[in-house]
């Protein structure tokens, strides 16, 4: 089957409120322009100078996501364009995220990345860090980016119970946070915020859970998904 209608019977089998990004990776110029012919506006790439490349060459009304490992030293790179960065996990990364965006008169979107799954190799913070980064007094004075929620990758397994606990936990750590932040956001519009100069919420804006791939985007939208990371079921296997 074409890019298009791949394209198409994904975006069909989508409820409306969940977001599609294309993952393009290794992909041609001709095959996005393919997948931008059809209607999609949104890519996901997950090496900086490649995304890069494709940004220069293709349409300006495309939402470029970076969605893969960030090197603190390239984020000058993308920093005048990108839309998402999805794997964000760690405050030093954040900083020169908001360093680089700032240069750039920009505000940048951002998730953080969870470690769900059980294999050591893969990145993220785990939900002591997270809540540590949340609460430090350098996230907070951070003007140049806005969280939008949370990404994480499930364990690459053939078993559903294993993927579905782990997505279950994502959301669950998100829901904790929405949570944390509604009572923050009650404080502040009390007399804390006054007092406490430092329960400011504006740079952090919880509205996104990035989980589920070809495999398991399914599995992923049953449990919480607002946005799955789609390649190869699009844009056929990769070497
Ligand atoms: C490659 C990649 C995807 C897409 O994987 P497919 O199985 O081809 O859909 C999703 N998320 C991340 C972080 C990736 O690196």
């Amino acid at each position: 089957m074409s890019i298009a209608q791949n394209l198409q019977n994904i975006k069909a089998s989508l409820p409306q409120s969940v977001t599609l990004v294309a993952v393009s990776k290794t992909k041609p110029v001709a095959d996005l322009m393919e997948a931008y012919d059809a209607g999609q506006r949104i890519f996901g790439e997950n090496k900086i100078q490649e995304m890069v490349e494709k940004w220069e060459q293709m349409p300006k009304d495309i939402e470029w996501h970076m969605i893969g490992h960030v090197q603190t030293n390239k984020v000058k790179y993308m920093a005048p364009f990108v839309s998402l960065i999805h794997g964000v996990d760690s405050l030093k990364l954040l900083k020169e995220i908001n360093k680089q965006a700032a240069k750039n008169s920009r505000v940048i979107n951002c998730l953080l990345q969870i470690h769900i799954a059980e294999e050591e190799t893969k990145f993220g913070l785990d939900e002591t860090e997270l809540n540590s980064l949340l609460s430090s007094s350098e996230f907070r004075e951070m003007k140049n980016i806005q969280i939008l929620g949370l990404m994480g990758m499930a364990t690459f397994t053939d078993n559903e119970n294993q993927v579905k606990k782990e997505f279950l936990h994502l959301k669950s750590i998100f829901d904790k946070l929405l949570k944390s932040k509604e009572a923050l956001q009650y404080l502040s519009t009390e007399e804390n915020l006054s007092t406490d100069p430092n329960i400011n919420t504006t740079n952090c804006k919880l509205n996104t859970i990035s989980m589920g791939m070809s495999g398991d985007y399914q599995l992923a939208i049953e449990c919480g998904s607002t946005m799955v990371r789609i390649g190869s079921s699009i844009f056929g296997g990769r070497k």
